[in-house]
């Protein structure tokens, strides 16, 4: 299954409405989707996200060095893989 950045939020996971940030729908605040054989975009389930760390991580530095950022990737993944674990 392929992983592209989320169009909805163009990676960001977020969007500001009024001067407050809302988590974005179309990825649940991830950035990234899956995207299907079909060229549909899917949200990536929790479970999977420590599955899909590693490519997240890659595509997330791509990303912010495309923006001409140079520091660590923003890994909100790892923040709902604790969210998850700190649950069960
Ligand atoms: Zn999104």
């Amino acid at each position: 299954m392929n992983i592209v950045r989320c169009i909805s939020c163009d990676g960001y996971g977020w969007f500001e409405e009024d001067g407050e940030t809302v988590e974005c729908d179309w990825c649940g605040g991830i950035g990234y989707v899956y995207r299907g054989a079909d060229g549909a975009d899917r949200r990536i389930p929790a479970g999977d996200y420590e599955a899909v760390a590693a490519q997240l991580e890659r595509l997330e530095q791509e990303r912010l060095r495309a923006l001409g950022y140079t520091g660590q990737a923003r890994r909100p993944w790892e923040q709902k893989i604790r969210q998850q674990r700190r649950g069960t």
